[in-house]
């Protein structure tokens, strides 16, 4: 993909949202106009004084940032063995910190973020979190709110919850499934979960504040997972055991749906049954 679009931003406009990411990612799609399609991450840090984006083998990193001391420009540095899809998420993480004065380097003119880092969860965390989390935390939540506003991922979020669904608001905002995942669990009115797994063991889950409490931790096997068929097959919505995956016993049904992907990895839908003539009748 490549970016030819000429783009005028003011960064003196979107630094005065302040450092909640959320609003300065907000100033920027003010500024940005379109509102549709993949958002053009390259020209937008380009238009923000990040005076180039490399890719680069990085290792031990998935990105980094280095600054001039008075911030006033940047470079940003992507590990060039991530795809596509990261690598946008990573310049988008790194961008988030270039942004937020308040984010403060481990060294004065460069930040140096790990995968660990990149995996941080984007929503709010504990006030005692360390102030390196919180940052990584922002950063995150900075990136998903560039890269998948609200307003372009609200028509995927209609109807029962598939992973159809994300796969294609991935394709669309051009993100990797994962964070099309995480998106989905939380803007999805309907409460999910999704659990991430790798070669038949659990990775980590996202969950809806209001779906039950998932019980499987990392590294348990994958409930149901005899198989593995090929990346890419997609399973229709099965009843399962709700004890495999859940702290309580849900008053519905449970279902799930998986999706299996290249390299041993998978995500598993969860979901209750019984929404669905509720929604109907609301919508007519
Ligand atoms: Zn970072």
């Amino acid at each position: 993909v490549i970016e030819t679009e000429i783009l005028t931003l003011d960064r003196m406009a979107i630094e005065e949202a302040g450092p909640n990411p959320d609003k300065l990612a907000a100033a920027i799609h003010a500024q940005l106009g379109v509102k549709t399609g993949a958002v053009p991450i390259h020209t937008i840090a380009g238009a923000l004084d990040i005076v180039h984006v490399r890719e680069e083998r990085l290792p031990g990193m998935e990105g980094a940032l280095v600054m001039t001391p008075d911030r006033n420009r940047g470079a940003i540095f992507a590990n060039a063995r991530s795809s596509r899809q990261r690598r946008r998420f990573t310049i988008a993480h790194e961008l988030g910190h270039f942004l937020n004065p308040w984010h403060e380097p481990p060294n004065p003119v460069a930040f140096a973020c790990t995968a660990e880092d990149l995996r941080t969860t984007w929503r709010d965390l504990s006030r005692d979190a360390n102030r390196h989390w919180q940052q990584e935390s922002e950063a995150n939540r900075f990136a998903i709110e560039l890269l998948a506003p609200a307003s372009r991922v609200i028509r995927y979020l209609k109807g029962i919850p598939d992973l159809e669904r994300v796969i294609a608001l991935a394709a669309n905002l051009d993100i990797s499934k994962e964070a099309a995942a995480r998106r989905y669990v939380g803007l999805c009115e309907r409460p999910t979960a999704i659990v991430f797994g790798h070669k038949g063991n659990v990775g980590y889950f996202e969950r809806h504040p209001d779906f039950p409490f998932v019980s499987c931790r990392k590294g348990d096997p994958l409930p149901s997972c005899e198989t593995t068929p090929d990346p890419g097959v997609l399973t229709g919505h099965m009843q399962s055991e709700p004890r495999d995956w859940l702290a309580r016993l849900p008053q519905r049904e449970l279902l799930t749906q998986r999706l299996f992907q290249a390299n041993g990895y998978s995500m598993t839908l969860l979901m209750l049954d019984g929404d669905d003539e509720d929604e109907e009748t609301s919508n007519s």
